[in-house]
């Protein structure tokens, strides 16, 4: 019967973090995957982190199950960090979930039970596992245009125009921070706009939030997010705590739903309690009660934040010192989008020859769409990127 299997396709950036491992250059450069390194290329486990696992180690004395929905502090405390007290605590339900992947997957079968008519939209582009979710648990998938290529800016006037198409009941699904792979983000004013017509096309929005900390501060990333959950009676929420907690493989995530009122909050809280049932039963427990137990106690929240600030304004420093050098290299201002861009990621709107010529020539490793990782970067290498760049445009 196996034999029935198709071969699937390989993951585009699992690919190119094989290559880079057997590439023999010592000089080469990743720009690939996306997790965050410091300036010596490390993946550290925060501070807060670490001394919330000891405390944990030192004081836990059962591994037994917790609640279905994960341990009930960590979704309260989520809930605050996304939203503050922009919903009224009783109109949300929410579930821990192994990373932001596990909200989406299950954001998406909630759509699915709810609306099996519904269409969910998607930005083009946008991260490739959405497309690959939707399709799989079988909703039909469309794409709104977002990204301008030639200016590194977002397409507002196209953003626009594919969300008019939009049905009553069809989902959207809109990236809440740090815009993955562009990097270019909504103004607030443009999310009001695209709130008004959503509104008026009766979407029901679902906000990924995966980069949360990482653009412009904790809370400015969460303003978006927590305009749409004032402007909507309805809206689904999967948020990831991979990157600003730094506990990628530790699994910890979270979907949110918010209701239209206390009573329906209690009959959603029942579905998504469900959905972790019948999907892997108990939600995983190690990352989240790290991140719970951070996030209750005054001195480490206060120190995660400080290593999260320290984070995001490295990456900052980077974009500015990398659209410096390539206006130098470059003799054009073509890319200074880079210093205007959050999060991790920008898209440098390269051909797909010119990103080959960077991996084969240059030895530097980017998704094929052109997605740099700035944090894959260091004061060292952004000029040489930036030659290279200059280079292969010539
Ligand atoms: N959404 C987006 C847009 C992402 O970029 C990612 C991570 N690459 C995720 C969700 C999920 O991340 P994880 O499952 O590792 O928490």
């Amino acid at each position: 019967m196996l034999e029935a299997l198709k071969a699937q396709p390989q993951d585009k950036i699992l690919q190119l973090i094989q290559m880079f491992k057997d590439d023999p250059r010592t000089d080469k450069i990743d720009l690939g995957v996306g997790v965050y390194k410091d300036a010596t290329g490390l993946t550290p486990v925060m501070r807060a982190i670490k001394a919330a696992e000891k405390k944990i180690w030192e004081t836990q004395d059962t591994k037994t199950y917790t609640a279905l929905t994960g341990e009930p502090g960590y979704n309260m405390a989520m809930r605050k960090l996304i939203l503050g007290d922009a919903v009224a605590a009783d109109r949300l339900s929410s579930i821990a979930t192994p990373g932001g992947t596990g909200a989406v997957r299950l954001g998406v079968d909630l759509a699915k039970m709810f609306n099996p008519g519904a269409t969910v939209w998607v930005s083009r582009p946008t991260w490739g596992n959405h497309i690959s979710i939707i399709k799989f648990v079988g909703l039909p998938v469309a794409e709104y245009r977002y990204f301008n290529a030639e200016s590194g800016e977002v397409d507002f006037a196209a953003v626009k125009a594919d969300l008019g198409q939009v049905k009553p009941g069809d989902v959207v699904l809109l990236h809440g921070c740090c815009h993955n792979p562009t990097g270019a983000n909504l103004t607030l004013d443009q999310w009001q706009e695209v709130i008004a017509i959503l509104k008026d096309r009766q979407a029901f929005p679902m906000v990924d939030l995966a980069y949360q900390g990482f653009g412009d501060g904790l809370d400015q990333d969460a303003a978006p997010t927590r305009m749409i959950a004032q402007a909507f009676p309805e809206l689904l929420i999967a948020a990831s705590c991979s990157k600003n907690f730094g506990v990628y493989r530790d699994r910890a995530g979270v979907l949110v739903a918010v209701s239209a009122d206390a009573a329906q909050a209690e009959i959603t809280q029942g579905n998504l309690s469900f959905l972790n049932r019948q999907t892997y039963s108990f939600p995983p427990d190690h990352g989240i009660r790290a991140v719970m137990t951070v996030l209750d106690d005054p001195a480490l929240e206060a120190d995660w934040k400080e290593e999260l600030e320290v984070t995001r304004s490295g990456m900052l420093g980077l974009r500015a010192q990398l659209a410096e050098e390539l206006r130098r290299a470059t003799n054009t201002d073509r890319f200074d989008f880079v210093a205007r861009h959050r999060g991790m990621f920008s898209l440098l709107g390269l051909t797909e020859a010119q990103v080959m010529r960077l991996r084969e020539e240059f030895g530097i490793y980017m998704v094929s769409d052109s997605r740099i990782n700035i944090a894959g970067l260091n004061a060292a290498t952004v000029p040489v990127l930036a030659r290279a760049v200059a280079e292969v445009i010539r």
